[in-house]
Formats: C-alpha cells, sequence, structure tokens
C-alpha cells in the first residue's frame, strides 16, 4: 500500500538514504518510509516506462526485451522501423533494437578481401571496407595501405596491374601508355614502341605492318623473314 502516515518515534529514517525525516514528511511505499526525493524515484521504479516514447505503459500489454518494457507498435528497428517477428529477429546495440539487415549494415563491416568481420584497423573505398591487411593488390599481393589503389569489380589493384588488367600498358615497354598510343594487334602501344621486331623501324598503323607470331613487322622484313 502507498500512502502517508504519522510516526511516533523520534528518529525515524529514509529507507534509502539514510536521511531523517520530519514527521510530517513521511513517505510510505510498501513496509518502508521513504522521504519525498526517494519515494518519487522508487515509485518511478516501479512503473513501466516504454523504452521508446518514455510514457508510462499502463496495463500488461507490453514487450519485455534488452531490459526495458516497450508499447507494442513501439518496438521495431531502430533505422527502418520494420517490425520483428520470428522471422525477423532484432539485435541491440547501446539499448535499441536493430533488425538484422541494419545491424549487419550498419554495425558491422564485413572486409571485402576476406570476407570477415572487421573488429581492427580497416581501409574504406567506395562503400567497402577492407582489413588493413587485406588492403592489398588482387594480383601481386602488394599493400596498397599507402598506395595508388583502383578497383575493379571489387577487387583491388595496384597500379601497374590495373593499367595491365585494362590493357593500359604498351605491349612493348610495359609501362603506361598515354592518351596517344597506337592500338594494334588487340594492344596498346607507345607511338614510338610500335616498330618492326626485326629492323626496328617505327611503324605506323596506317602504312600497313605484317604480323607474325603477335609481333609486327615491316612489309619488307615480312617477306624476307616469312615471304
Ligand atoms: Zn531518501
Ligand atoms: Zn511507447
Ligand atoms: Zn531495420
Ligand atoms: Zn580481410
Ligand atoms: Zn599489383
Ligand atoms: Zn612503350
Ligand atoms: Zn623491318
Amino acid at each position: 500500500m502507498i500512502g502517508q502516515n504519522f510516526y511516533h518515534v523520534d528518529h525515524v529514517q529514509c529507507r534509502k538514504c539514510g536521511k531523517v525525516l520530519d514527521q510530517s514528511k513521511i513517505l510510505e511505499l510498501g513496509d518502508d518510509i521513504y522521504c519525498e526525493v526517494c519515494f518519487e524515484s522508487e515509485c518511478d521504479l516501479g512503473k513501466n516506462r516504454c523504452g521508446y516514447c518514455n510514457e508510462e505503459i499502463f496495463g500488461d500489454l507490453y514487450i519485455k526485451a534488452l531490459d526495458k518494457v516497450w508499447h507494442p507498435n513501439h518496438f521495431f528497428c531502430s533505422y527502418c522501423g520494420c517490425k520483428f517477428s520470428e522471422e525477423q529477429p532484432f539485435f541491440e546495440i547501446d539499448g535499441k533494437p536493430y533488425c538484422e539487415e541494419d545491424y549487419s549494415r550498419l554495425f558491422s563491416k564485413i572486409c571485402q578481401g576476406c570476407n570477415e568481420v572487421i573488429d581492427e584497423d580497416f581501409m574504406s573505398a567506395m562503400d567497402m571496407h577492407w582489413h588493413t591487411k587485406c588492403f592489398k593488390c588482387h594480383v601481386c599481393d602488394k599493400s596498397l595501405c599507402d598506395e595508388a589503389f583502383y578497383c575493379i569489380d571489387c577487387e583491388l589493384y595496384c597500379e601497374f596491374h590495373y593499367q595491365e588488367k585494362e590493357n593500359l600498358l604498351c605491349a612493348h615497354c610495359n609501362k603506361p601508355v598515354d592518351k596517344r598510343y597506337v592500338f594494334a594487334l588487340n594492344k596498346r602501344w607507345h607511338p614510338n614502341h610500335f616498330f618492326c621486331d626485326f629492323c626496328k623501324t617505327v611503324l605506323y598503323t596506317n602504312s600497313g605492318f605484317k604480323e607474325y607470331k603477335d609481333k609486327p613487322y615491316c612489309k619488307e622484313c615480312y617477306i624476307r623473314l616469312y615471304g
């Protein structure tokens, strides 16, 4: 029972804080007596407050979860607002419920390289994440943490292997071509690196060249050698 009584004893103390109570200010809760402040807070503890709206919940229609109670219509994913069910379990972060999808998207990072959860240092690029140890060239394993990197189909490449993959390297010197290049034999060449494999005369695609085993030759050499 909750009520107010007068005590005819000299030293009545608050059950909780031990304060000696003025006889006119004794508040009773069950068998215990409290000062005004402690009475309020004790009463409050007994109340069911919704973890979402913090309003009192009356009756026994509520959801008990995450050490709190919730209005049934106030227990939903804190991110997308979807309701939980057996097929839609909830996950907790900082006392708030999240659906599985948002939980994993928002709070657990999956390494693009090894597909394991990231709980240490990581690198991010284009909305993807990698363990620092996994942030390396797909071809040569060189760490790209301090290097220029390229991402093709979620795979990382160092500059060299990116250009190789994208077919941007000169077929002769294996260095990147720039805007002016010759495209011949399905490869790119520095203009001055597209020459006859035998006499080294620079060839121009429009002047005609001959191909033998993937190598370019001027007409004269081709006829002399293979003609
Ligand atoms: Zn007290
Ligand atoms: Zn509520
Ligand atoms: Zn959600
Ligand atoms: Zn990894
Ligand atoms: Zn590489
Ligand atoms: Zn070249
Ligand atoms: Zn030649």
